[in-house]
């Protein structure tokens, strides 16, 4: 299994560092507001990135971390006129319902900032002993001269940062690239008790503290977006290596942004979808399969339309395991034919290949195009293999539910027209076919309801 690392920048063999595990951390949101699509891309890759191991047969424990403290936290406080930790408190409660409704797996750990600050503490402390940090007027900064491969992620040169710092300059800093561990309180901001006085850790160490704390000094995968090179991830492996000396994480793994009009997609430019809000407009799997159409390094450019077509392209899957009837032999255990094996293998070498997701989504088409035209005796075993390999990229998760009651348009018109009849039925006073047709849509789950303005139905669940 093959995967990029954004530190070598090739792709590399994946070895875990112990047999059978993979042990992976994924930055994750502050909680000051609702996440945008831009950041659900971000989520969706890496949750099927966990999928994909376990399907190999690793144990995976997947880390992503809540950032419940930091300045936007506190400017939003500000702005709801509510403490910071009811803030916290609202928009993890919001993510957590918005990654349910994305259809992402749960996290093995949800790790807040504020449950480890006495760690955090304890790690800055011992940077300054060492000799890699050092203290200001209450702040605390890391001394980037004093860890010898600082800028090995992003490639980035000490004597570049410096002349690219320009009038912000902080006269504290030894190196205008070093940066904050710890931050002096402003007057009635929420602080911490430290050695340095009141204040808090910076967003750097959080994951670099809780990262280690769970998943131990070395560990197999980080992941997030391209804009977390550099300072994060850089700033991350500076403070973890400097104190251990070994390598902090071996596989670095950072994702494309979803652009808008060609700009990232973010809070601050102000030209941001709310995850929530594209989906009361399109279905997660929709989502999922635009996403995953394309290379995860690869930018995207949002588009209703191709969300559109997306969602057209899951319907059709669904159509073709409605049509041979998946649900009356999904609990049998198919037996793959050589062709089978054979595409089954194509997928599982296109995910091999760096997670290659729009190759193996080509796949699952190729099965649908087998399972169009192929003879009845193998209808099943495709099927079968169509849900197998479409539920390793996180599709057809409520395939009983969805084939049961997800009409197509084309059923939807049925349903018009019986209505259509029972009323002329009901004109002609025929109760007796109008009522019929009322219990033989009933049987079928579809509810019909008088109204004054007309019959509706509904889909009984
Ligand atoms: P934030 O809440 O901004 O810290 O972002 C949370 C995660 O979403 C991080 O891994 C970011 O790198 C990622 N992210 C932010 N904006 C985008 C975007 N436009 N496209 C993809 N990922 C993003
Ligand atoms: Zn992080």
């Amino acid at each position: 299994m093959k995967i990029y690392n954004s530190l070598s920048r090739k792709k590399e063999e994946f070895i875990p560092i112990e047999p059978g595990k993979v042990k992976m951390y994924v930055c994750g949101p502050t909680v000051y507001n609702y996440f945008h699509i831009g950041n659900a891309r971000t989520f969706l890759f890496f949750d099927v990135v966990r999928r994909y191991f376990e399907f190999k047969g690793f144990e995976v424990i997947y880390v992503q971390n809540i950032t419940d403290i930091d300045d936007k936290l506190i400017k939003q406080s500000i702005k709801e006129k509510i403490p910071f930790s009811e803030i916290a408190e609202k928009y993890i409660k919001a993510f957590f319902d918005d990654i349910k409704a994305l259809g992402l797996e749960q996290a093995t750990f949800y790790p807040k900032a504020t449950e480890y600050m006495n760690e955090m503490i304890d790690l800055i402390a011992e940077l300054e002993k060492k000799g890699f940090a050092y203290e200001k007027n209450g702040d605390v900064y890391f001394s980037v001269n004093s860890f010898k491969d600082y800028g090995k992620l992003s490639g980035k040169k000490l004597d570049e940062l410096r002349t690219g710092a320009r009038v912000e300059a902080n006269l504290q800093k030894r190196h205008p690239a070093d940066f904050t561990l710890w931050k002096k309180a402003k007057p009635n901001e929420p602080s911490w008790q430290s050695p340095w006085g009141k204040g808090r850790p910076g967003w750097h160490t959080e994951c670099v503290v809780i990262s280690q704390k769970i998943l131990g000094e070395s560990f197999d995968i980080h992941c997030g977006a391209v804009d977390l090179i550099f300072p994060h991830h850089e700033n991350e492996i500076a403070q973890a290596e400097a104190l251990s000396g070994k390598p902090f994480v071996n596989y670095w793994m950072h994702g494309g942004f979803l652009n808008i009009s060609g700009e990232k997609m973010s809070k601050s430019l102000d030209n941001f979808f709310l995850a929530r809000d594209v989906l009361k407009k399109f279905d997660a799997e929709a989502i999922r399969f635009f996403f995953l159409s394309k290379n995860y390094r690869s930018p995207i450019d949002f588009s209703e339309d191709i969300l559109i077509e997306s969602a057209r392209a899951m319907k059709n899957l669904y159509s073709f395991l409605q049509q041979v009837d998946y649900l009356s032999f999904m609990n049998e255990n198919p037996e793959y034919s050589k062709n089978q094996i054979q595409l089954k293998d194509e997928f599982i070498n296109a995910m091999d290949d760096d997670f290659n997701t729009a190759k193996a989504i080509a796949v699952l088409f190729k099965i649908r195009n087998f399972l169009a035209h192929n003879k009845e005796n193998e209808l099943k075993q495709y099927a079968h293999l169509l849900v197998e390999l479409g539920r390793v990229l996180g599709f057809f998760s409520n395939l009983e539910e969805k084939l049961k009651l997800n009409l197509s348009d084309m059923s939807e018109e049925l349903i018009e027209l019986l209505i259509k009849y029972r009323s002329i039925f009901k004109q002609e006073k025929n109760w007796k076919y109008a009522d019929q047709i009322r219990e033989d849509l009933d049987k079928l789950g579809i509810k019909l309801k008088d109204t004054k303005t007309g019959t509706e139905w509904s889909l009984d669940r």
